[in-house]
């Protein structure tokens, strides 16, 4: 789908803009909007990466029209959340070395806070092993080195939340049931042994959490959460979450390279929501199968 056509998204988006202006009327206080960032580059490679230009021209967007709140302040409907203004949580995977660089500067400027999440064996190994990574830019691989324990450990934690991205990054709808409680559990131990600080949120790598979850697959994967006091996980399903929305399958919005200044206001506005709501129907008949497979991040 991140194939289509950008104008033609674009095209359906201003379709559905004026719809979404009037449903959105005072009913700010009732959605949260979690947009997912990865690499902010001075110079973008692939579709992940966000130039540092765009960024801080959508920062300062997010500033003039939205609320930046956290992850608790959604999960516990704190005096924080606005009725005016879309609320907006700021997350940011992988942990690359231009998050400490590029984006917590950026954060600092506006008093904005964001959530980290980290796979604990990229900062094991300083991308030095992390073939995915190799594989997605192999040219600018120097640029996207993965901060060390000590990078992250300095970010003050009133401006920076760090959650759990797993142990190694796998697709947990393909791995065996019994290496789920490695990348869930043991992530969240070694990251609060490592940075003292206590971890509470988990993203799922990949699209759509890594392959169609079969129910027993995910019975386990929330047994999982309750035991290790998770209390909250980001997917990439693409949407807006309601006070009812899971708080183990939060929605995202995934920001990408070639999002212009319009798609980029499009997504904040929840034009591009149904296509959310497509892959719900094509994950429901196993028509994703492949393109998660295939699929990164
Ligand atoms: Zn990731």
């Amino acid at each position: 789908m991140r194939k289509m056509n950008t104008y033609g998204m674009a095209g359906i988006s201003i379709l559905f803009w004026p719809a979404y202006g009037l449903l959105w009327k005072r009913k700010e206080r009732r959605r949260c909007i979690i947009l997912a960032y990865h690499h902010i580059a001075e110079d973008p490679c692939t579709s992940y990466d966000v130039s540092l230009d765009r960024f801080k021209y959508q920062m300062e967007y997010i500033h003039k029209h939205c609320q930046v709140i956290t992850l608790d302040d959604w999960l516990e409907g704190s005096g924080r959340l606005s009725d005016r203004k879309r609320n907006v949580v700021l997350t940011f995977d992988d942990g690359y070395e231009s998050f400490e660089r590029h984006v917590v500067p950026v954060l600092i400027k506006y008093g904005f806070h964001a959530h980290l999440f980290i796979p604990v064996d990229f900062v094991k190994n300083r991308g030095e092993e992390s073939g995915s990574l190799k594989r997605m830019c192999s040219k600018h691989q120097a640029n996207r080195k993965v901060m060390s324990w000590e990078q992250i450990g300095n970010i003050d934690e009133t401006v920076v939340t760090v959650g759990s991205h797993t142990m190694t990054h796998p697709r947990l709808g393909l791995i065996p049931v019994q290496d789920l409680e490695k990348e869930i559990g043991g992530s969240k131990i070694i990251l609060e042994e490592k940075l003292k600080r206590v971890v509470r949120y988990f993203a799922y790598p990949y699209s759509l959490r890594g392959g169609r979850v079969d129910s027993k697959r995910e019975s386990v994967i929330r047994r999982l959460f309750i035991q290790y006091h998770y209390q909250a996980a980001c997917t990439t399903d693409m949407g807006f979450n309601r006070h009812r929305t899971c708080p183990y399958h939060l929605r995202r919005i995934q920001i990408f390279k070639d999002d212009g200044n319009f798609m980029f206001k499009s997504k904040i506005r929840g034009a591009l929501n149904w296509l959310g709501k497509l892959q719900k129907i094509l994950r429901r008949f196993d028509l994703l199968k492949n393109h998660e497979k295939g699929g990164r991040r």
